[in-house]
């Protein structure tokens, strides 16, 4: 299990505030305590929800062009490398602002919490690749057992 509190309810599964009290004052909370940020910060939502509606884009907002996008400006990230490991930094930033925007855009048309489905996430893929068998690994969670 990935975090567990006392009550050995998941952590993924609560809200950002209670994993936020559960933290206060534990080694997580000292170590990272950007983890209790909410993610995206308030004011990065604010500027993207006054961007667009400025614009009067939300219209164009379905989760399907905004999943769309996200693939589109995904290759566009991955263009970057293409021929290249030396990337130009400022583009790789670039490009990664619009998949994070986009996957923004995405979450709050649908409705979830983005730490919430992170956290979810990242408790399933613990599962799939335990330390004991992943560590220094990158072979797929179906072929571990196997070797
Ligand atoms: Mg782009």
């Amino acid at each position: 299990m990935l975090l567990k509190t006392s009550a050995s309810v998941p952590i993924a599964t609560r809200s950002f505030s209670s994993i936020q009290s559960t933290l206060a004052g534990t080694w997580l909370n000292v170590v990272t305590p950007c983890y209790l940020l909410p993610m995206p910060s308030d004011a990065t939502k604010e500027a993207l929800r006054a961007f667009v509606a400025a614009r009067d884009w939300d219209q164009f907002h379905t989760p399907e062009n905004l999943a769309k996008s996200i693939a589109i400006e995904a290759s566009e990230l991955l263009e970057c490398y293409q021929w290249t490991s030396t990337p130009d930094q400022q583009r790789v930033e670039e490009e990664l602002a619009d998949v994070v925007t986009y996957c923004i855009h995405l979450a709050n048309k649908l409705g979830v919490d983005l730490d919430d489905i992170v956290m979810r996430k990242l408790e399933s893929t613990a599962k799939k690749y335990p330390v004991e068998l992943a560590k220094g690994r990158m072979t797929k969670y179906t072929e571990l057992s196997k070797e």
